[in-house]
């Protein structure tokens, strides 16, 4: 299970889903539909980052 986050903050689990928007916890980010939104500023998922790469940019250890 990974985590994706939206330039604004808002991180979508993938453990978590958002039910609120119709999206079973458990759901991939792969397999979220294409016009799923950013529940907080509406950006589509294209803009979201992967942790890994939020991590990287933030140059953090991959440890917690
Ligand atoms: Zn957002």
């Amino acid at each position: 299970m990974d985590n994706y986050i939206c330039p604004c903050g808002y991180i979508y689990s993938e453990e978590l889903g958002s039910p609120s928007r119709g999206i079973a916890p458990g759901t991939k980010f792969s397999d979220i539909p294409y016009d799923w939104r950013c529940p907080v500023c509406g950006l589509s998922k294209e803009y979201f980052g992967s942790r890994n790469s939020i991590i990287n940019a933030l140059n953090i250890p991959e440890t917690y």
